[in-house]
């Protein structure tokens, strides 16, 4: 208790509202949902089940508040971003601690997860002063501008594996812009971006810029979508839910980015450095249990080195530490929730029956409560098998061989999504070879998964279109206005 009181995170149950036009709220039906501590199964908190009205409500205060925000000078806007990451970088101790609490990642890697909120947020604090028009070169005795103006109110779903970067990646970027913003974090996890929302008045963001509703998916998400006054829905979660809302946008031509996750390759030629790659493809598929939408679940392995590699690989990952996530020595966590838990042993149990198991298989069975799943290494998997071609999202590796260049690439191509892939090799002409080849919207070569405010984020084919991040990231919430000053004063003469 001393500890848990010390950093002000009680251990009692806490009953929270959610932030709709500057105030605490609670929902319209007065129902709420419960938010769950996944290594100890209890329940944390428990927050709105908002409904229709609510979001109508959260809508509202973003339209009414936009007139306002998008008026304020781009330096005010970097200002408030600037304050936003000052209070995260303040409140770092406390947010990684509900953060890991929450979702069950371990504490260190939440630290990185924090960091990186405050980082995307001064970010696009420095980015609100450099979004520039643009002189078009007409012809005409004219002068031809584009102009870039915010969106409007964006709706913004996010997933419950990294809530609180996640959230960050979705708001700094829009506000930035001179957009508002009504955000749903996943009903698992919508602690730590309630939290922040506490320091949002102090640091001089008007009442409802920011607006956050909780609630679940198929209601308060898809009433956000259905919702005739938001103007733009980014999305990210799953690709089943991408095109249910991709659908749901057509009614009144949202504006829409989809990040829909993969089953990304990384692929290890045989003259990589070869402790390197045993690092690189655990750290690939097993960084924050998994849970990782550009997480390197299918590892290509040339056959030179490939019983070697699966040996190597497996006796590693036997090795990783479980445990509880606020420990500091513990490497893998519980999975999120219950479901997550429920989908993932019984992936490892499809795959069973597709593959061989060279470590794990199953549940932690050092664990009597807690989602705790055993990292798992499968090998001789074919990548038409289930558990190569579907996204697991926990730890769970699929090990294939490839014969040459050319089959690597087939393998590696051969899937529906697109959102990452990384190449291990000393050849730099191999590897730029691949890199081009390759259908994905991030390649790393000769790593996995490190990921920066400053380059673009997002996937080709089904793991969605739009770019996050970057100067890519605040573009999606601009429309780009031209504009034509006629130059000649006589009459246009034609009739
Ligand atoms: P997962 O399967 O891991 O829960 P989802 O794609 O279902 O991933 O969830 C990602 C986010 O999308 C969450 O915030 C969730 O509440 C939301 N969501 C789920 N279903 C819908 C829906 N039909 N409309 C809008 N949002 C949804
Ligand atoms: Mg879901």
């Amino acid at each position: 208790m001393g500890d848990a009181m010390a950093t002000g995170v009680r251990a009692d149950v806490q009953d929270l509202q959610m932030m709709i036009g500057g105030k605490w709220q609670s929902g319209a039906r007065k129902a709420t949902l419960p938010v769950y501590d996944p290594s100890t199964e209890e329940i944390i908190a428990h927050v709105p089940d908002a409904g229709a009205e609510d979001v109508d409500r959260a809508v509202s205060a973003a339209r009414a508040c936009f007139e306002t925000w998008s008026q304020t000078t781009a330096q005010e806007r970097g200002r408030v971003l600037f304050r936003i990451a000052e209070t995260v970088r303040r409140e770092m101790p406390r947010l990684a601690e509900i953060e890991s609490r929450n979702s069950g990642k371990p504490i260190v890697e939440a630290e990185f997860d924090i960091n990186d909120v405050a980082t995307c947020f001064e970010y696009y604090g420095g980015l609100a002063t450099k979004v520039m028009g643009h002189v078009n070169p007409v012809p005409d005795n004219a002068l031809s501008l584009s102009l870039k103006e915010p969106v409007g109110v964006a709706g913004q779903i996010i997933p419950w594996n990294y809530p609180l970067l996640m959230a960050a990646w979705k708001l700094a970027p829009a506000l930035a812009a001179g957009c508002t913003c009504v955000l749903k974090p996943a009903e698992q996890t919508p602690l730590t971006v309630l939290e922040l929302a506490k320091h949002f008045d102090q640091a001089g963001l008007p009442a409802g810029a920011v607006n956050i509703v909780t609630g679940y998916g198929e209601t308060a998400g898809a009433s956000l979508v259905a919702h005739p006054d938001v103007d733009k829905i980014a999305f990210t979660g799953s690709a089943a839910v991408g095109k249910i809302i991709l659908k749901a946008a057509a009614e009144n031509i949202k504006r829409v980015t989809l990040e829909l996750g993969g089953k990304s390759p990384n692929i290890f030629f045989a003259d990589a450095d070869f402790e390197a790659s045993i690092d690189g493809a655990l750290f690939g598929v097993f960084i924050n249990q998994g849970e990782v939408c550009s997480a390197g679940s299918r590892i290509l392995v040339e056959r030179k080195i490939y019983s070697k590699f699966v040996e190597a690989m497996a006796a590693k990952a036997k090795t990783i530490k479980l445990g509880p996530p606020l420990e500091r020595e513990t490497k893998m966590g519980p999975l999120v929730s219950k479901e997550q838990y429920d989908r993932v042993l019984a992936y490892q149990e499809i795959g069973k029956k597709e593959a061989k198991v060279a470590a794990g298989g199953g549940k932690s069975k050092a664990f009597h409560k807690g989602f705790f799943v055993e990292p798992t290494v499968f090998y001789d998997v074919d990548n038409s098998a289930r558990i190569a071609r579907e996204e697991i999202f926990g730890p769970v590796a699929t090990v294939i061989p490839f014969e040459d260049e050319k089959d690597a690439l087939r393998i590696a191509n051969d899937t529906p999504y697109g959102l990452a892939a990384a190449v291990w090799s000393r050849d730099i002409f191999r590897a730029m070879r691949m890199v081009k080849a390759l259908r994905a919207g991030i390649v790393w070569v000769n790593h996995m998964q490190p990921t920066y405010v400053e380059a673009p984020w997002g996937g080709y084919k089904q793991s969605g279109f739009g770019r996050e991040l970057g100067p890519w990231g605040i573009d999606e919430y601009l429309e780009i206005k031209q504009v034509h000053f006629n130059l000649n004063e006589q009459p246009i003469g034609w009739y």
